[in-house]
């Protein structure tokens, strides 16, 4: 049996292995994808305290791996498939094997949230994205639109614009919810056009994505975009379907903790985007793994010796 059981490579995951390891926990970690999570799929990150340059999403997952491998982590790259959390001891089920541990903690992160258009899923892949860093290479010198108002549709319009022929930014409100610094950056590219008060009401496509219908929210007006690429960053939704029903969680999903990442089940700690709270970043993702590990640690202590 395991002290802990992490589920979610992301920073949250990692950083909960880490402090885990250092408290001479006996810990391991399941990643069903790669380590880094959404990290892994930014462009650049510039945020992050002690990082004075931007450092590349990849490069930073990468330092995260290998950070929690230094103080011993074990990672398994399996995918969870269920968990059985209420009693004592835990386990925590792969398609191969059942693992026990005295503690868990739920590191899954988020996935961005899809428009709900009815060809979304149809044309994912063919035109339909929701990784700028990871798809945009695809959209050298061809139109593109992204959806969204806050840090990471800025992001992406930017990041594309450096490929993109043009880049419309399509946002539902006539204001941006995301940071001044890249509101700035946005409004200083040429090749950036942005539509405000617009929300896509269809997407136009045969084999792959031609164009999309945008509808002016105040004027009611639909009218026809001719676009290669879409890019959706309209937020996210955390990865909750291991846990649904089990712990307690807040409207839209997010499972809700105390400050120390308790949530309401005894040895079940949350961190990370897929906790409740007003900030999804990776500053306070990296803050929950850190203050998880510690909570399940004690709980350890106090209740298994
Ligand atoms: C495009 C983009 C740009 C961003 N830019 C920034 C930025 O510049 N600065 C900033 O601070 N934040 C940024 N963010 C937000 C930041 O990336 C997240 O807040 C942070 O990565 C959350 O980390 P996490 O570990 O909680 O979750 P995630 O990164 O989502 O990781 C969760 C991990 O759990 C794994 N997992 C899920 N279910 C299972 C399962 N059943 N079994 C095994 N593994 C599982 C997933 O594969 C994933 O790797 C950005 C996000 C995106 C999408």
């Amino acid at each position: 049996m395991k002290d802990i059981i992490i589920v979610g490579g992301g920073i949250a995951g990692l950083t909960a292995g880490l402090y885990a390891q250092r408290g001479g926990m006996d810990s391991l970690l399941f990643e069903k994808m790669f380590a880094g999570g959404q990290a892994a799929t930014t462009y650049m990150i510039e945020n992050y305290p002690g990082f004075v340059e931007p450092i590349s999403g990849p490069d930073f997952a990468s330092q995260l791996e290998s950070h929690a491998r230094k103080f011993g982590l074990p990672i398994l790259y399996d995918e969870v498939v269920e968990l059985k959390i209420e009693d004592k001891i835990k386990k925590v089920v792969t398609n191969k094997e059942t693992y026990e541990a005295k503690a868990l903690i739920l590191a899954m992160g988020a996935q961005p949230r899809t428009l709900g258009l009815s060809r979304e899923d149809e044309f994912r892949g063919k035109g339909i994205s929701y990784c700028a860093t990871c798809d945009g290479f695809f959209y050298k010198d061809k139109e593109v639109a992204v959806v969204g108002g806050g840090d990471t549709a800025l992001s992406d319009a930017i990041y594309l614009s450096g490929y993109a022929k043009k880049v419309y930014l399509i946002h539902r409100r006539d204001e941006f919810r995301g940071s001044q610094i890249l509101q700035d950056r946005v409004f200083e590219k040429d090749n950036i056009e942005i539509i405000w008060n617009g929300i896509v009401t269809e997407i136009i496509a045969e084999d792959k994505v031609e164009g999309v219908m945008i509808q002016d929210v105040l004027s009611k007006e639909e009218k026809k975009l001719k676009v290669d690429g879409l890019f959706v960053a309209i937020g996210i939704v955390p990865n909750n379907e291991l846990v649904h029903g089990k712990v307690d969680m807040s409207e839209a999903g997010f499972v809700i903790s105390d400050e120390n990442m308790n949530t309401n089940i005894k040895g079940v700690f949350v961190a990370g985007d897929l906790r409740q709270k007003t900030l999804w970043q990776l500053v306070t993702a990296a803050a929950d793994g850190a203050l998880a590990a510690t909570s399940a640690q004690n709980y350890i202590i106090e209740n298994f010796t």
